[in-house]
């Protein structure tokens, strides 16, 4: 009797602890749309980062693939087995790793893969994972029922971030351009251009007005991320001046 006992109490413990860092996270966010979890080691701990997907009746689309490369095929299970449908489509918001890593995976999967010629040089330049398709200009993709649009607003986190906007929903899908409020400081600065970034991010507010859904690379996405954002950058810039 006391066998089975302990074994049954390791087990719930093990669950329970893998519950708390589970590698593959999804929530829904509104409608058709999810934000999807991966983690990757920073400094010891696992560090979150978020991409998105939405449903639609021609298939999935992907914002950003997963950061932690063990997750490429469970992500795709994932939806099959919860909205049965196969992904389609896949986008990639900057050249690092946490948005491009599972862009040739995807490809192999025979689903369309999709960055800015921009990002595609940086990735070319510093051995990411590169698209099968390249967007020259701001485009906008109308895939079944759903619609939405791609938008360069200048460097900030990267030289080569882009936004995607889903205006029916008032989505604005941010990436590691946009920090989270539970974000403290401007995060990885190294492809970085501190000075742009303010007049990035009012491009983004002057263009799309006030979004319902403000989703960051990193961490928690609540509506006033972009406000957070700039008070990160005028708190770097104060002590860096
Ligand atoms: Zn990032």
């Amino acid at each position: 009797m006391k066998l089975p006992l302990l074994f049954a109490f390791v087990l719930s413990f093990t669950s329970s602890f893998a519950q708390k860092h589970s590698k593959l996270e999804i929530h829904p966010l509104t409608g058709d749309f999810y934000i999807y979890i991966t983690h990757q080691d920073l400094d010891g701990t696992p560090f979150p980062a978020n991409g998105m997907y939405l449903i639609t009746k021609a298939g999935a689309v992907l914002f950003d693939t997963p950061w932690d490369t063990t997750q490429f095929q469970p992500l795709l299970d994932s939806i099959r087995v919860r909205h049965h449908t196969e992904v389609v489509m896949g986008f990639a918001t900057h050249f690092h790793e946490d948005r491009t890593a599972g862009l040739e995976f995807l490809r192999q999967k025979g689903i369309k893969t999709f960055t800015t010629k921009q990002t595609d040089r940086l990735s070319a330049a510093r051995g990411k994972k590169r698209a099968e398709f390249l967007i020259t200009n701001d485009t906008a993709f109308t895939i079944g029922e759903h619609s939405f649009q791609s938008y360069y607003a200048g460097p900030g986190h990267a030289p080569d971030n882009i936004v995607f906007w889903i205006g029916k929903e008032k989505i604005l899908y941010g990436g590691c351009l946009i920090k989270s409020v539970e974000a403290n400081n401007l995060g990885n600065l190294s492809d970085a251009n501190v000075k742009e970034w303010p007049s990035t991010i009012r491009n983004i507010q002057k263009k799309f007005g006030k979004p319902k859904f403000v989703i960051p690379g990193h961490q928690k996405w609540t509506d006033n991320a972009l406000d957070h954002t700039l008070k990160l950058i005028r708190e770097y810039q104060a002590k860096t001046n």
